[in-house]
């Protein structure tokens, strides 16, 4: 699970537990014999045993980049190679490499019409850039918003683009873009910025110059800390992206760069004179996906994707170790056992209609990387023939709001895409295991946003229906505690023999998921 870095407290969470099931038709009870054979196979004692040797010491806290993320991918590589069950990508190499980046603030100067300008004082660059410009485009305050635009008629393709903070005015003193006296979005130092970016990148723009002095001190902290601190935070390398630039003004640099911007007559064009020379010291980092799948016996070009990720958050500034065996050493074991089940189940004559991918990601503690990776760079099997995504993240313990009520189990975002995933989730629940499924966290307005905090949002953000299932937080969640003494193995059993069953259902019956709503 991957952490919040703003967080909202203090909202009441409501409960949206009353879905509308559809009657269950009588079926076959030979399937459902075979089914339940080989969810038999996923068992409490085996579960540990992956656990205590996964979520041990001697794995280093897993962290992405790490000696102990090298040791967790060849673990769960030579489970499928004993379990023989093929490389995803054909080959002998169960790894999908996903190169990151680690991040360093630039530095080096920013020159203004002559002016030199270290940064860190009145210019701040959050990406390393070379080079001289001499046509920048002023756009206002560079808002893109329904009832308001200052992009229309203004072509910034491919050139720095200038914007102030803030928003406009009526006469009568009301904001133009509420309408009321309340400001926007656009005046949030939160959003402020990266809506400003967003807006400039979607019109086309090379970069943003971005005139905040108000907020100027905020953004010059971050800059420092993250300059200063081993920050460990990492990017997605993405080869062919032109760099995007951000470079932030206050008040002494943006008078050099354009009086105008100051009292107010600013036109659009700009003839200035900007040279930039910073640089960074960012390495690639080698990290890497774990891939296998069984291949299909009917509808072999039609994928059902179950992940979890494969990676935690390492060793304490103190030495300790994050063993992260909730975290997500849980997902990662129970989809060990899920693969093994659908396996026996192949030899014996049942495997299963559609393909099954059993997809390990990496970097997901840092952001997503590993799904992103898979999702956005490069898929291994077509999304468009991807009928849904099963996502497992802390599945082994019980949130201390549920203590002495523990056959529970949170369910994200199975109705958010596809009304006939969620219904047959229900189904394949009350059929097999009669877990209390907890729909608390997949209401929208839930501060925690969890639906946005693991691996499926990725698969979700393409229109891929998804179930992302959830055991909620403890007070050891992303601590040196969370380790395998606390897991409970009968839980963990109960939890990934329902996540078999699901897939096992959407692997198997005629007609694929369907997708009644838009990815929002
Ligand atoms: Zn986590």
């Amino acid at each position: 699970m991957n952490k919040l870095v703003l967080i909202a407290v203090g909202l009441s969470m409501a409960c949206n537990s009353s879905q509308k099931t559809v009657p269950e038709k009588k079926e076959d009870t030979t399937t459902q014999t075979v089914q339940k054979t080989y969810a038999a196979s996923i068992t409490a004692d085996e579960l540990k045993e992956h656990l205590y040797v996964y979520a041990s010491d001697d794995f280093e806290g897993r962290e992405t980049g790490t000696n102990g993320a090298k040791k967790a991918v060849a673990y769960i590589k030579d489970q499928y190679v004993t379990l023989d069950i093929p490389a995803a990508q054909g080959n002998s190499d169960y790894f999908q490499k996903v190169p990151l980046l680690t991040n360093e603030m630039p530095s080096g100067a920013i020159e203004i019409n002559g002016i030199s300008h270290e940064l860190g004082e009145d210019v701040l660059a959050f990406d390393a850039v070379k080079g001289h410009f001499d046509s920048i485009v002023y756009a206002g305050y560079g808002i893109e918003d329904e009832n308001y635009s200052d992009f229309t008629d203004l072509d910034i393709k491919g050139k720095l683009v200038l914007v102030k903070f803030g928003e406009p005015v009526n006469a009568d003193g009301t904001y133009k873009i509420s309408g009321t006296r309340n400001k926007s979005k656009w005046s949030k130092v939160s959003d402020a910025y990266g809506e400003r970016s967003r807006a400039i990148q979607e019109h086309g723009g090379l970069g943003m110059l971005y005139y905040d002095d108000e907020n100027f001190s905020r953004y010059q902290s971050y800059y420092k800390r993250i300059k200063q601190g081993s920050s460990g935070k990492l990017s997605l390398k993405k080869s062919n992206d032109p760099i995007f630039m951000n470079v932030v003004l206050n008040k002494k640099a943006a008078a050099e760069l354009y009086p105008g911007i100051l009292n107010g007559t600013a036109t659009e064009f700009l003839g200035t004179d900007l040279n930039l020379n910073l640089t960074s010291n960012g390495s690639v980092i080698e990290s890497e996906n774990v891939v296998a799948y069984i291949k299909g016996s009917t509808k072999p070009d039609e994928y059902v994707v179950i992940s979890s990720h494969l990676d935690h958050i390492g060793i304490t500034d103190k030495g300790e170790i994050n063993n992260g065996a909730d975290d997500d050493g849980s997902g990662t074991v129970a989809l060990l056992e899920i693969a093994e089940a659908f396996k026996q189940a192949a030899e014996a004559g049942y495997g299963p209609n559609r393909s099954v991918v059993f997809l390990h990601v990496t970097g997901e503690e840092k952001g997503l990387f590993g799904s992103e990776y898979y999702t956005d760079i490069d898929p291994i099997f077509p999304l468009k023939k991807t009928v849904a995504n099963l996502n497992i993240d802390m599945i082994g313990r019980i949130d201390p709001k549920r203590e002495g009520d523990r056959n529970y189990l949170y369910l994200i975002g199975s109705d958010k895409l596809s009304t006939d995933l969620h219904n047959l989730s229900e189904q394949v629940n009350r059929k097999y295991m009669n877990i209390e499924l907890d729909y608390t966290y997949n209401d929208p307005h839930d501060p925690n946003r969890f639906y946005y905090r693991s691996d499926h949002y990725n698969f979700a953000k393409n229109n891929i229906p998804i179930i992302f299932y959830f055991n909620g937080t403890h007070d050891d969640y992303h601590r040196p505690t969370d380790t395998p003494d606390k897991i409970n193995y009968d839980l963990l059993e109960n939890r990934t023999r329902l996540i078999f069953y699901t897939a096992w259902e959407i692997a198997n019956r005629n007609s694929k998921i369907s997708v009644d709503k838009v990815s929002k």
